[in-house]
């Protein structure tokens, strides 16, 4: 999509993302294309390029655009998989991840979200992702298993139904720690293994649910 933030855009993908690693082309094209600006509220747009979270409403954010890339690649997507995504959002992460894969199913929690990001899902055209208003850390059992699973808040541990719902080969990225700072940490399932490698600290917002935090 060709707009006023072309320029700015491309910058972005330069000195955020392929300067500090960030080199699956296909992660580094729909960075470069999807219009970020669209997802956060129109008095902040001239910020939403910058290396920086942004906050959208009730206390939540839209995470910066590296972090974004970073969890994308991970999941190492090659157009094929299922993906469950907990924690909506704004929907940025979830229209990225549209475009990688073949279905992405998200979850969250509060409504004021949800209903914004299903009137941009629409506006952009995003008919491979469908959405629920629930408690994510329960995951989505009815279209389970998933090849992959993102989760965009912290929580103080991997919630066992995501686990459950993670398929044979599968990957999730989750935030792991306390409701300050968490590590990133990279699940991966294979041949009936089960194995975690942290990759880096992350500050998130609260993962909230039975297999989260209280609130
Ligand atoms: N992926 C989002 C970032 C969202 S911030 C984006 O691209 O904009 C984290 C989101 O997780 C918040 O919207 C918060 O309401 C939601 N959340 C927290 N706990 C949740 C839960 N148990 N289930 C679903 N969503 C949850």
């Amino acid at each position: 999509m060709i707009d006023r933030f072309e320029t700015i855009r491309q910058r972005m993908v330069q000195e955020q993302l392929t300067s500090r690693g960030i080199d699956d082309s296909k992660v580094l094209d729909v960075m470069g294309e999807v219009p970020r600006h669209l997802f956060v509220d129109d008095a902040m747009q001239a910020n939403a390029y910058g290396d920086y979270p942004l906050p959208i409403v009730d206390g939540q954010t839209i995470s910066q655009p590296f972090i974004v890339a970073y969890m994308t690649q991970a999941l190492q997507l090659t157009g094929v998989e299922k993906v469950l995504e907990i924690g909506t959002g704004s929907g940025y992460q979830a229209v990225i991840l549209s475009r990688l894969c073949e279905k992405v199913y998200t979850v969250e929690r509060l409504n004021s979200l949800l209903a914004r990001a299903r009137r941009i899902f629409d506006r952009l055209h995003c008919y491979n992702i469908q959405s629920r208003l629930d408690d994510g850390t329960l995951g989505w059992p009815e279209y389970a298993p998933y090849d992959a699973i993102m989760v965009t808040a912290g929580g103080p541990e991997i919630p066992e139904p995501l686990l459950a719902q993670l398929a044979d080969p599968g990957r999730m990225v989750i935030p792991v720690g306390d409701q300050d700072v968490q590590e990133l940490q990279l699940v991966t399932r294979k041949d009936g293994l089960i194995q975690v490698e942290v990759l880096e600290r992350v500050r998130f917002v609260n993962l909230v649910g039975e297999y989260g935090w209280e609130k």
